[in-house]
């Protein structure tokens, strides 16, 4: 067994100075974290819950946007009528991920921080996971891979992330707000999460000891949203391939795009090419097509994934139409 300590945050200033010792996690629901740790992945010694702290609150900003304190747990973000009536994609998103009792609990700055799903990842009978072990391998690579990616990965690690809610945050040019021992910063989504490169052991770009304080979007522009989440099994369950699909119209034409995949990276997948091609098009398959084909360029299957390219593919048209509202 794996000794740790408890303590209970009583405020943010206290939190971020306990949580910058060596070997400290923070709690929040712990819907990710408690599982590990029963796995024996994850081992800290000590944990500061942080469910405490006043970071529950979902508020308008000055400049119309809205910020999403890191303890609002998924479901009421869900269900809040700033979120479905500006960020229905965000509502989506949130609805079609874990099931309702995970979402009564998972906490906003939670769900960034899950972990992958790989089920080599979670399984410390197998020594190979580069991500739990860094150094020892990536069983995945020649083992059973068909929820892996497809873009994005490295000879290291070939995981994806499994949030729904940061596909649609990374359509929607979301920010992260965070508090640590060297003050406060914002991380734009699309930096947050890491590609793996060499060093699959870190998810995200936060440094030791910085904690999630909210998640700000900014003002809604996009009037047609859609996110399409493709899965083995209708409910509770990861996705193949997800697409958050975002437009604002100008009248017929395409002002402007945002498509974001999940399910084929170790981060959520901002197809900026694509969305290149889809302003000023109308929403005709030819230019859906097109802009598919561009968001898995240089994409590569592994030995039960490949269909994954065709997948995504068919996936993005479908949302992209979908969200238009061409039947
Ligand atoms: Fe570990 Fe990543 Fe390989 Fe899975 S894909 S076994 S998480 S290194």
């Amino acid at each position: 067994m794996n000794s740790f300590t408890y303590e209970r945050a009583s405020n943010l200033e206290a939190a971020v100075r306990e949580g910058a010792r060596a070997g400290t996690y923070y709690l929040g629901a712990g819907t990710n974290l408690l599982d590990l740790m029963k796995g024996g992945v994850e081992r800290p010694l000590r944990l500061i819950d942080v469910t405490r702290l006043p970071l529950a609150e979902i508020e308008e900003l000055p400049d119309g946007g809205l910020r999403i304190g890191a303890m609002v747990t998924n479901a009421d973000a869900a269900s809040h009528p700033l979120v479905t009536s500006r960020y229905p994609l965000l509502s989506q998103a949130l609805l079609s991920g874990a099931s309702g009792q995970l979402r009564n609990m998972a906490t906003t700055g939670g769900n960034l921080l899950q972990r992958t799903r790989c089920s080599y990842f979670y399984d410390t009978a197998f020594s190979a996971c580069n991500k739990r072990r860094p150094g020892s391998g990536c069983a995945a690579l020649e083992g059973y891979n068909r929820m892996h990616a497809i873009l994005g990965a490295s000879d290291k690690c070939i995981a994806v992330h499994p949030s729904d809610m940061a596909v649609a945050l990374a359509a929607l040019d979301a920010t992260v707000r965070v508090s640590g021992p060297n003050g406060e910063r914002a991380i734009p989504m699309r930096d947050f999460h890491r590609l793996p490169g060499d060093t699959p052991q870190q998810d995200t770009t936060l440094e030791h000891g910085e904690l999630i304080t909210s998640v700000d979007l900014p003002p809604s522009r996009f009037s047609k949203a859609y996110y399409l989440k493709l899965r083995d099994r209708a409910s509770y369950a990861f996705a193949l391939v997800s697409v958050a699909a975002a437009l604002e119209m100008d009248g017929e034409r395409i002002k402007a795009a945002r498509v974001a995949l999940g399910g084929v990276a170790h981060k959520p997948w901002r197809a900026m090419r694509s969305e290149e091609i889809l302003a000023g098009s109308a929403i005709q398959d030819d230019s859906l097509r097109k802009a598919a084909a561009a968001a898995v360029e240089g994409a590569k299957g592994y030995r039960d994934n490949k269909f994954k390219i065709e997948l995504a593919q068919r996936a993005i048209v479908r949302a992209l139409r979908t969200a238009g509202g061409v039947a």
